[in-house]
């Protein structure tokens, strides 16, 4: 369905991988892809605990390990080169993260070093991934900077999403990005935003293209300032949209996004 909607990447949700490996072999997935014009991009997400890698470490950091190195083979197989890492957050209660910035800094760098380790051996590049919610660690570009900045690594960089960076205190004008160097960002998700009254913005709040509240145009005319020439992919998390036909999600999500890039592509 994507690939007859014009798409020519498809990112793979992690959770969803394992579910469809349950019944189905990783040839079959690798065959489809050299088979179709679509390719997977980035498999999406790893999100990261603060313990990883330290004395503390949970059985559940462990797993996160696991996961990542599961997902170095599946991308080597498949012809990914692309993991996202999404830093740590209080996903599940959506507690604010009240950790001092200098922990955060020393727990992200730590881990992005380590995973960037394994990463290499598969030729896999990292997609660190701020949050703006007041629930994620690291909320802002200049942050997310300092952190891949520290690392100073060539498989570290970032995906930027015009949701996710809205999410710190409704940021609609994204000139920030213009302090990126842009070898070092690896993918990009854009994304609109519902007009809502109150604060209340979580993550089933993004919306297709030109029908929110967000400054695509901005958006996407300072990647094209910086010389950015990758790939951007339409990210949705909007429960609403899945009592809808995947076909009318697919080829709606492809027509909207088309559109607001029309003027960059
Ligand atoms: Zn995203």
């Amino acid at each position: 369905m994507c690939e007859k909607a014009g798409f020519d990447y498809i990112e793979i949700r992690i959770d969803m991988l394992k579910e469809y490996l349950q019944e189905n072999s990783l040839q079959t997935l690798k065959d489809f892809f050299s088979t179709h014009n679509l390719k997977p991009h980035a498999l999406n997400a790893i999100y990261l605990d603060s313990d990883m890698f330290t004395e503390n470490e949970t059985e559940k950091c462990k797993q996160i390990v696991k996961d990542f190195i599961f997902c170095c083979n599946v991308a080597t197989r498949i012809g990914s080169e692309h993991i996202i890492v999404v830093p740590p957050m209080n996903r599940e209660d959506k507690r604010e993260f009240t950790q001092a910035k200098t922990k955060i800094l020393e727990d992200c760098t730590r881990i992005l070093k380590k995973l960037s380790e394994i990463a290499l051996e598969y030729n896999i590049k990292i997609c660190f991934e701020l949050v703006g919610a007041p629930w994620c660690s690291v909320r802002t570009t200049e942050f997310a900077k300092k952190i891949v900045d520290t690392v100073n690594l060539k498989n570290v960089g970032y995906v930027f999403d015009s949701y996710n960076m809205f999410l710190h205190n409704r940021l609609n004008n994204f000139e920030v990005l213009t302090t990126i160097p842009v070898e070092q960002i690896f993918a990009v998700h854009i994304n609109d935003a519902e007009k809502l009254e109150n604060e209340q913005y979580t993550q089933q709040h993004r919306c297709f293209c030109g029908k929110g509240i967000l400054n695509l145009d901005n958006y996407l005319s300072t990647l094209a300032e910086i010389g950015y020439n990758g790939m951007v992919s339409i990210e949705l998390f909007r429960p609403e949209y899945w009592e809808k036909t995947a076909e009318w999600v697919i080829n709606t999500a492809y027509q909207t996004t088309k559109e607001s890039m029309q003027k960059y592509i």
